[in-house]
């Protein structure tokens, strides 16, 4: 698998990169805030995050030490550790039986990816796996997921052509729970073809879920890609007007210099950061450690 510290080389040498450029100077020159307020409004962090960081530093630090390089680069690494810190979060998939997740996002994102990597991983802890087919939409998706699972020899649950997703999903858990699973996983249709199709698709999933288990789903996982950097932000406004997202996965981290955006995501939604990915194998989805993430960023 890919180290972590490899998998965000370009968050590291883009924004956080050009951020420490600024602390490398003996004094800091007045107009810092300035520059590093340029920096952070340019990192897809989104205004928000930024502005919140840039208060931090005004609000938390006196006058002499917003003078000293030292003092404002390691206030300002704490600070993202701080914030970072508060959406570590691990499933207990044993509070449930069978526990179901829903696994939602737009095309593309690496959702199905993200699915037959975190059945795999849970598959290894133990636990009996299903998942199930929901992108019915996409007829590669149904294949992709088919393909994990002969992979990871892991049974996938898929509906007949043509079959909606809310029904693929429907029959997808009841099976699962007749066949007595410890995990659920549920692709959901992520195609935006107009925003109140998908959200109501959405709405549907989540419906019909709650349905055949009326606790479910347990886990609602928003999949977002950090290469899209503000669109991500975007995403997730849209995605919590119309299900209660528990939990988000952010993808391609290893791609891309734009892994600040998980900071605008945090600005945005309130629920923990599950897991990352750094990568297309299977174990290159992590579970998000703070520390790590963010002792992988400042290195
Ligand atoms: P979906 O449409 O959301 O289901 O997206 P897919 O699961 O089909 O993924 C789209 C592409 O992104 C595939 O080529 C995946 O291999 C790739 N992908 C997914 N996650 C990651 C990741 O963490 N890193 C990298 N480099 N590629 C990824």
């Amino acid at each position: 698998g890919t180290k972590l510290s490899e998998g965000l080389a370009k968050t590291r040498t883009g924004f956080i990169g050009r951020l420490s450029a600024l602390f490398k100077g003996e004094e800091l020159n007045e107009n810092l805030v300035d520059e590093i307020e340029e920096v952070l409004f340019t990192a897809d962090i989104g205004t928000s995050a930024a502005n919140d960081i840039l208060e931090a530093v005004q609000e938390h630090l006196n006058g002499d030490q917003k003078q000293d390089p030292a003092t404002v680069w390691a206030f300002v690494r704490q600070y993202v550790l701080k914030k970072l810190k508060a959406r570590e979060g691990k499933l207990d998939l044993d509070a449930h039986h069978p526990f179901v997740i829903l696994v939602v996002g737009v095309n593309g994102v690496g959702k199905t990816t993200t699915i037959g990597k975190l059945a795999s991983k849970y598959k290894k802890q133990g636990k009996s796996v299903l998942m199930v087919a929901g992108d019915t939409f996409r007829a590669a998706a149904v294949e992709q997921l088919g393909v994990w699972g002969e992979r990871t020899n892991i049974p996938v649950h898929q509906g007949e052509q043509d079959s909606d997703p809310s029904s693929v999903i429907y029959a997808g858990i009841e099976r699962g729970a007749k066949e007595g699973f410890d995990v659920i996983i549920c692709d959901t249709a992520g195609r935006l073809h107009t925003k109140a199709n998908l959200l109501d698709e959405l709405r549907k999933m989540n419906r019909v879920a709650s349905k055949v288990i009326d606790t479910a789903p347990h886990e609602t996982i928003l999949v977002l890609d950090a290469n899209t950097g503000q669109n991500a932000i975007q995403q997730a406004k849209l995605f919590k007007e119309a299900v209660d997202i528990s939990g988000i996965v952010l993808t391609k981290l290893d791609g891309t210099a734009k892994g600040g955006v998980i900071l605008g995501i945090c600005e945005e939604l309130d629920s923990p950061i599950r897991f990352i990915g750094i990568g297309e194998s299977v174990t290159d989805l992590r579970e998000f450690k703070a520390d790590e993430f963010v002792e992988a960023l400042f290195m």
